[in-house]
């Protein structure tokens, strides 16, 4: 079985505990790796390894750093293959969702700062007659990157990349359940001939290693994506000692469709944006609200092409669904279509595990589910569930599809599908979410702000918000 090491100071490094414990394959069941059980002494060795190596990275200048960046990438390209049946296997993702999405994304992340950190400036203000004003940008030092399952290298190198082109060195933890691409990367670092110790990535669990990289005196500011629970815990244990916070967290998204919409676009992107990567994506749509006077057209239309998607072996070039990514997961899930029932809800299609033959006999598959007939304000629309599971609601006033999208703790993203280009104004500057997308979804353009508002997490990532995360301003003024 493969072993995976910690890449600490430039080396494949195993645990100082020696344990390690088993990476599942969630589509089959098995065990496909051993993975370190990382504590507080791995992190220390790799926070020290970064602080030795902080300034000769910082000092080697930006067009430097962002050689090596663009050569990670070109590795991430060349290994595209490898890379992406790695993360189907860890994940339970879609093979053919790897190959397009996210390992691409994962070298235009790298490809995106080494070019960016070349355009990134900072400003002067002149004191006319008396003084000058420059803002220097340095580098915080070494930050600590943690990342989840559900995206693994794709989240994982869009925290690390802008880190790396800033000038700051890292120590990053991927999510303990999907840690294999994180190894490969430190593979492709050692043969990109990185520096030793300007990125070290330590495997295991959060509460254990997650949590000595969050409290380590030397981490200078946390780049933080998961969990809601999870970023408040972690704000509380950085906040005292005043550490850089960025925190991407939960979501409960709205996809508002108004009677006015282009029907067959919309019900082509709404099929994508409730179930993509088993609805585990954190800008999924989970709760659609609908104009009524379109609702019974839409309920029909969406419930017979959800009946047709292919559930199946992630390696399946076929398969549009693959695995739930844990059984702790997979259980979560079901007990909210379970709760969805006893809160009054009608599961319109879907609703139960699924069995599958062959190879994923003890696969976590769940067939995509949609429920009606539940309260805006009930659990079932008010948590996370990150999963294939989405609700429909019904409404009849802009106003009304208003209070139900913003009337929950949650603020990431929104999806509306309107002709009328005044009301998309209107709606989207209305929205409590950091990202709102009119007639399309997950059409990203990497220099956008990305992040949420309330639960949702606090910070943006994307472009130079990320570079200006990573940096600290410092004013210069000079008397003329
Ligand atoms: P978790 O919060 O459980 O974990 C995220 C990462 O934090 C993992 O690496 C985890 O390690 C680590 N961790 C857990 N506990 C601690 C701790 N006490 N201190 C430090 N690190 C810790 O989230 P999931 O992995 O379950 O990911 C799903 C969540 O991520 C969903 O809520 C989803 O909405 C959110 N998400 C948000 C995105 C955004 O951009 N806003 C994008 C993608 C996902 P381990 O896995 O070992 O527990």
């Amino acid at each position: 079985m493969l072993k995976l090491q910690n890449y600490i100071n430039g080396v494949l490094t195993p645990p100082a505990s020696q344990h390690y414990f088993q990476s599942l394959n969630p589509a089959t069941g098995k065990a496909h790796a051993e993975v370190p059980d990382s504590d507080a002494r791995d992190v220390d060795m790799a926070c020290v390894a970064a602080e030795a190596a902080f300034l000769k990275w910082r000092d080697l200048g930006h067009e430097k750093r962002a050689a090596y960046l663009i050569r990670l990438a070109q590795l991430i390209e060349t290994h595209a293959a490898r890379l992406a049946h790695a993360e189907s296997v860890d994940n339970g993702k879609p093979l053919k969702l790897a190959q397009h999405v996210d390992i691409p994304r994962a070298a235009a992340n790298f490809n995106f700062y080494g070019t960016g950190i070349l355009h990134y400036a900072s400003e002067s203000h002149a004191m006319e007659g008396m003084a000058l004003n420059y803002t220097l940008r340095q580098a915080v030092g070494v930050v600590g990157c943690i990342s989840p399952w559900n995206l693994p290298l794709y989240l994982f190198s869009w925290k690390i990349a802008p880190a790396l082109a800033a000038g700051c060195t890292v120590v990053a933890k991927p999510s303990e359940i999907t840690p294999y691409t994180a190894f490969l990367l430190s593979e492709l670092c050692i043969e990109a001939g990185f520096p030793p110790g300007v990125l070290n990535i330590v495997h295991g669990y959060g509460q254990r290693c997650g949590d000595a990289i969050v409290r380590h005196p030397l981490i200078k500011a946390i780049s933080f994506t998961g969990g809601t629970a999870t970023g408040k815990h972690i704000a509380a244990v950085a906040a005292p000692e005043f550490k850089k916070l960025s925190l991407e967290l939960g979501g409960k998204n709205a996809n508002i469709i108004f009677e006015d919409c282009d029907f067959e676009a919309m019900l082509k992107t709404t099929l994508l944006s409730s179930f993509s990567n088993q609805g585990q994506i954190c800008l999924c749509g989970s709760r659609i609200l609908i104009q009524r006077s379109i609702y019974s057209t839409f309920e029909r239309a969406f419930i017979d092409a959800v009946k047709r998607l292919k559930v199946g072996d992630p390696l399946n070039a076929e398969t549009q669904i693959g695995a739930i990514v844990s059984k702790s997961h997979f259980e979560k899930i079901l007990s909210y279509i379970e709760l969805a029932k006893t809160e009054g809800g009608t599961v319109l299609c879907g609703g139960s595990a699924l069995k599958l033959d062959g190879a994923c006999a003890q696969g976590l598959f769940i067939a995509p589910t949609v429920i009606s007939g539940l309260s805006p304000g009930c659990r079932v629309n008010q948590e996370e569930i990150f999963g294939p599971v989405v609700t429909l609601i019904p409404f009849d006033t802009e106003a009304e599809a208003l209070a139900i999208a913003n009337g929950t703790p949650y603020g990431l993203a929104s999806t509306l599908w309107t002709s009328d280009l005044k009301r998309a104004h209107r709606v989207a500057a209305a929205l409590h979410t950091g990202i709102v997308w009119v007639n399309c979804w997950l059409l990203r353009d990497l220099r956008t702000p990305f992040g949420g508002v309330k639960g949702s997490g606090v910070g943006r990532e994307g472009g130079f918000e990320a570079l200006d995360f990573f940096t600290e301003p410092k004013n210069v003024c000079i008397k003329l």
